[in-house]
């Protein structure tokens, strides 16, 4: 087993585990029920923060503050926003971070995007800012309190020409105000070990914290691994092998066991390596995250 590069991925001061929680907007009234009943059920294990993802365009970004307000209200569980800067310019994108603000957000996560349905390439707008590190400047110069997160990939982003050019890319973000970088998510933990090492030999110096991704439909996030180039590897493929499409209740119960197997395997190791704060995607489904929360935290307190 590869042992993580302490700096970068463990808290000294603190040794208990940590869990923040994504989720994507609510596309409706029971979209927004289900996501505040998520937040109510995993409150109890006092989740660090749950951030809510962003998309260009004024549907999609309202989605994400009515979001964010419906959680704000549902419970204390400090909530992140998203922000990416596809598509509109620095004043535009100043502007949706000032109404995060107002809606009570004392945490960004500062990001450049991906290119609009139809567009195989990033291209920034004319006046807009052209990356993430650009939006961190801008947030930390406006706001010099706000906790910035950004994105880090341990199996290089697709557009970035090198491992060396996404490391200073990292590093840019960092030196630009980032607080922490969250990671892509990834299934074999020695990758996110020698990204770590790398990272560190980059001189990059802030926290990175792993993302852990849960699995509600093996099928769609194989489809959704293979669009952001993280790799899945064959044992996990193997797990899995046979169950797509498959309704039956024997099936169903067949492939949550085993998400919760994956995802329960993929944290344990992780600890064991050093890791105290695991960011976890919940694909909007509270009982995968809920298994994780007690395997490494233990069930809510007080409680037998
Ligand atoms: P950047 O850090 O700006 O960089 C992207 C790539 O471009 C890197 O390879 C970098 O090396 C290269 N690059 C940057 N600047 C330059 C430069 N000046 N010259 C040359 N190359 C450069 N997407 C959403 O739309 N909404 C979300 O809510 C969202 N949440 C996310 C959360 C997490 C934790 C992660 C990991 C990703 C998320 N994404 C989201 C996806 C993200 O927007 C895409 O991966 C996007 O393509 C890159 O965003 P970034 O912030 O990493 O970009």
């Amino acid at each position: 087993m590869t042992s993580l590069s302490k700096t970068l991925a463990s808290r000294p001061d603190d040794a208990r585990p940590v869990v923040s929680l994504e989720v994507f907007p609510a596309k409706d009234d029971a979209g927004l029920a289900a996501l505040t009943d998520l937040a109510r059920r995993l409150a109890p294990f006092r989740p660090e923060f749950i951030s809510v993802t962003y998309g260009a365009g004024g549907s999609s970004r309202d989605r994400t503050l009515a979001t964010i307000e419906a959680l704000r209200r549902a419970t204390a569980i400090p909530v992140a926003a998203h922000l990416t800067v596809v598509g509109a310019s620095r004043e535009e994108t100043m502007r949706v971070a000032e109404r995060f603000r107002a809606a009570g957000v004392n945490h960004i996560v500062a990001l450049r995007g991906d290119p609009p349905d139809g567009e195989s390439r990033f291209r920034p707008h004319a006046e807009g800012f052209a990356n993430a590190a650009e939006l961190v400047a801008a947030l930390r110069a406006r706001w010099p309190d706000v906790r910035i997160s950004v994105a880090a990939y341990p199996e290089t982003h697709p557009d970035s020409p090198s491992r060396e050019a996404d490391l200073a890319n990292l590093k840019a973000k960092f030196e630009a105000g980032a607080d922490e970088a969250l990671t892509q998510f990834f299934f074999d933990n020695d990758l996110f070990a020698d990204f770590l090492e790398q990272a560190q030999a980059a001189g990059v110096t802030g926290p990175i914290h792993p993302g852990v991704m849960l699995i509600p439909n093996f099928f769609q996030v194989r489809n959704f691994a293979e669009r952001c180039q993280a790799s899945v590897p064959e044992w996990l493929k193997r797990r899995f092998a046979g169950l797509k499409g498959k309704k039956d209740r024997d099936s169903l119960t067949v492939h949550r066991m085993l998400a919760a197997a994956v995802a329960v395997e993929q944290v344990l190791d992780l600890a064991a390596r050093g890791v105290r704060h695991f960011h976890l995607y919940t694909m909007n489904r509270p009982h995968l995250a809920e298994a994780v929360c007690r395997t490494l935290k233990g069930g809510p307190h007080g409680e037998s």
